[in-house]
């Protein structure tokens, strides 16, 4: 045997052996080409079948998520969402609970015929996102906290434990 025709041998029985193996499952087309090929196998989305970068995590045309990165990556994003809207409801609610003890407040001290107490209702601007929304509960907050402080003292200062009984 010449070496052209060794040459020639040895690569149809490469060719051969990786057609075999592929046929049997053993190793995928993928598996055969190498990074360089690779980096030239486009990448069809299933919903619009346009071509994409082998490496590309959203389908240009449609952004039909078309990777495990670009899953992820979606995945995280929605736990952030879902995330901040929990911290939203949560200020709400804060809020919502202040305001409600400060009517009520105000209410009893009228039916009892007292001197009512200033009323306060805490309210954020909703065009600015939720930045607004957070600070308004921050202030809540301070303020419910103040009030403890004051409540506890009055309460529990044993100067005024005769008024209590
Ligand atoms: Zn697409």
């Amino acid at each position: 045997m010449s070496k052209m025709q060794y040459v020639y041998v040895h690569a149809m029985g490469n060719e051969g052996l990786r057609e075999l193996e592929i046929a049997k499952g053993i190793r995928t087309r993928e598996e055969t080409l190498s990074p360089a090929q690779i980096e030239l196998q486009p990448k069809y989305c299933p919903i619009c079948k346009e071509s994409n970068k082998h490496n590309a995590k959203f389908c240009f045309k449609c952004n039909f998520i078309i990777s495990k990165e670009g899953w992820l990556e979606d995945k995280e994003k929605e736990a952030e969402e879902s995330k901040k809207k929990m911290q939203e409801l949560e200020a709400k609610q804060e809020i919502l609970q202040a305001n409600a003890a400060n009517v009520l407040g105000t209410l009893m001290a009228a039916e009892m015929g007292a001197k009512p107490p200033r009323l306060e209702i805490i309210t954020w601007n909703s065009d600015k996102g939720s930045e607004g929304l957070f600070k308004a509960a921050e202030i809540t907050r301070a303020k419910n906290q103040a009030r403890e402080r004051d409540h506890q003292q009055r309460h529990h200062n044993p100067n005024n434990r005769r008024l209590v009984i």
